[in-house]
């Protein structure tokens, strides 16, 4: 089973349906990206074989989706880069995975180049020797390979230490398909699909179930998100999708606030990736109606651990909003002790899972495999409890709980109080080190635009709510959150930055 087959049954069942535009513009056909991608199996085949690597470095762009489904049909593994890397970044995991070949962006091309060794196989994607490899005489179909054959070598976005390189395989990749066209959404060649996310991660994962129902991709104009361009193209499309950090749903919101409305063409929004609030999730939900599923899931199964169908929505609790949803198709959850032990009803503990999706180890990294998989689980390194209904609320990463006398904190609680406050556009909870708590608590908060809001406030809010004990002792107002080149928010720069006093703080 080679996962290019699904784009072999559109090819074959749809051979004219438009596979992908460029904003409003038609690039590629169902057929030509398979005669595309084939090709460039021709061509990477010249530079190694089966199970090799190719890498790619690039925004989103169009040509993406042939080279992920050309090294496929070379039976080799796609590698690819987050664009916002630093290039020495990049020259790092490239190390790693020693490609045969590196694809690289227009700009991304000659610092990638300058940051590798000399002579590292460095293709422009669009420049004179891609053309070369797209003339190349097209294989006659795809490779062999088997289901555990490794497919997309996927790097993790290292907010906890070193990006490490998740091992997916063919079977991994369609157990995710299938069960996001089962839980998700049931596509069909009249629908499309925007990456507004990077293609690098959960929006090129996110190719496949669309390629499996022939259905459109949407490459931005402008190769990312900007919110007024995807409503845009909701309008000129219809019957879109995307996926969506957290982060980007408000940004979304608050754009078609100010343009009056959504869009009728905006079908659904898979959200996941990070914390959403259960403010934003309400007024979000206010705003564009019944479009949204949550994700919950990590590189190491990708896309898929639990999450909310659309019809968990309808008359939804507070909890069942703020909660990360049911078990995946497929999916086998479990809360564990730390000896592995599985926990009852209402107890916190490690979430671990298991099925098809979940990846086979770390590449070259057996320590980090026999720590992540144990007894055929894996091992996410968050925190959750089930309610009875089989509902997993989660609470934070294991390495981001607060222990401030002796006593659990979970972050995530505390955020949730702050950003029920009308002024408060992002927060983030960390611990300090204290001398006599051991850690105490302090809150990062950015305002919205011209709002005022007072420690004394916020900290009546977190008395009228919570219990004394998790109450921030420090209140640090800052512009803006620091934030990773994936939109999630920083918590190791803001604890460094508290360490450092180096900030003005309120109180
Ligand atoms: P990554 O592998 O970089 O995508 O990060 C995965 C991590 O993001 C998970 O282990 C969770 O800590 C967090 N995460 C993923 N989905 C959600 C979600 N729906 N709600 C809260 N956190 C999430």
């Amino acid at each position: 089973m080679n996962i290019f087959h699904l784009l072999d049954g559109a090819a074959t069942r749809y051979p004219e349906r438009p596979a992908i535009f460029r904003g409003d513009v038609l690039v590629a056909s169902h057929a030509r990206l398979r005669a595309d991608a084939l090709a460039l199996a021709a061509a990477f085949s010249d530079h190694g074989v089966q199970g090799d690597r190719i890498v790619v470095a690039a925004k989103n762009c169009p040509e993406y989706i042939a080279i992920l489904f050309g090294a496929w049909a070379a039976g080799m593994m796609v590698t690819p880069l987050n664009a916002k890397l630093h290039p020495r970044e990049m020259a790092m995991i490239i190390e790693d995975a020693e490609p045969v070949l590196i694809l690289a962006g227009a700009d991304l091309a000659g610092p990638l180049a300058a940051a590798l060794p000399g002579g590292s196989p460095v293709v422009e994607i669009g420049g004179e020797a891609y053309a070369a490899m797209l003339a190349h005489t097209p294989l006659a179909g795809p490779a062999v390979t088997q289901p555990d054959d490794l497919a997309w070598l996927f790097y993790t976005s290292g907010t906890t230490g070193r990006s490490k390189g998740a091992m997916l395989s063919h079977r991994n990749l369609l157990a995710m398909t299938i069960a996001h066209l089962a839980d998700f959404e049931a596509l069909s060649p009249r629908d499309s699909i925007i990456h507004a996310a990077p293609m690098s991660h959960g929006s090129g994962l996110y190719i496949l179930p669309y390629v499996a129902r022939a259905a459109a991709q949407i490459i931005p104009a402008s190769d990312g998100f900007d919110p007024d361009e995807f409503l845009d193209l909701c309008d000129f499309h219809l019957s879109c999708g995307a996926f969506l950090a957290p982060t980007m749903v408000q940004r979304l919101r608050l754009a078609g606030e100010r343009r009056g409305g959504s869009s009728p063409g905006l079908r659904s929004i898979v959200y996941g990736g990070g914390p959403m609030y259960l403010s934003e999730i309400k007024s979000s939900l206010a705003f564009f109606g019944p479009v949204f599923r949550q994700l919950y899931g990590q590189g190491e199964s990708p896309m898929t651990i639990t999450g909310l169908c659309a019809a968990d929505y309808e008359g939804a609790s507070d909890e069942t909003l703020a909660s990360v949803g049911w078990p995946r198709s497929g999916m086998q959850v479990r809360v564990v002790d730390k000896r592995g032990d599985e926990l009852p009803v209402g107890e916190v503990g490690e979430i671990v899972c298991r099925g098809d999706i979940v990846m086979s180890g770390y590449w070259r990294d057996t320590p980090a495999t026999r720590k992540a998989l144990r007894g055929g689980w894996l091992y996410t390194g968050d925190m959750g409890s089930f309610d009875r209904s089989g509902c997993l609320t989660l609470r934070d990463r294991s390495k981001e709980v607060i222990i401030s006398g002796g006593t659990n904190i979970y972050p995530r609680e505390v955020e949730e109080v702050l950003m029920a406050h009308p002024a408060v556009e992002e927060v983030a909870v960390c611990g300090e080190p204290d001398e006599e708590w051991g850690e105490s608590i302090v809150a990062f908060i950015a305002l919205k635009p011209g709002a005022e809001a007072t420690t004394a406030e916020l900290d009546s809010l977190c008395i009228s709510r919570i219990a004394r004990f998790k109450r921030p002792k420090r209140y640090v107002f800052l512009p803006t959150l620091p934030k990773s080149s994936y939109g999630k928010i920083l918590k190791r720069e803001l604890k460094l930055l508290a360490e450092a006093k180096a900030i003005s703080q309120e109180s």
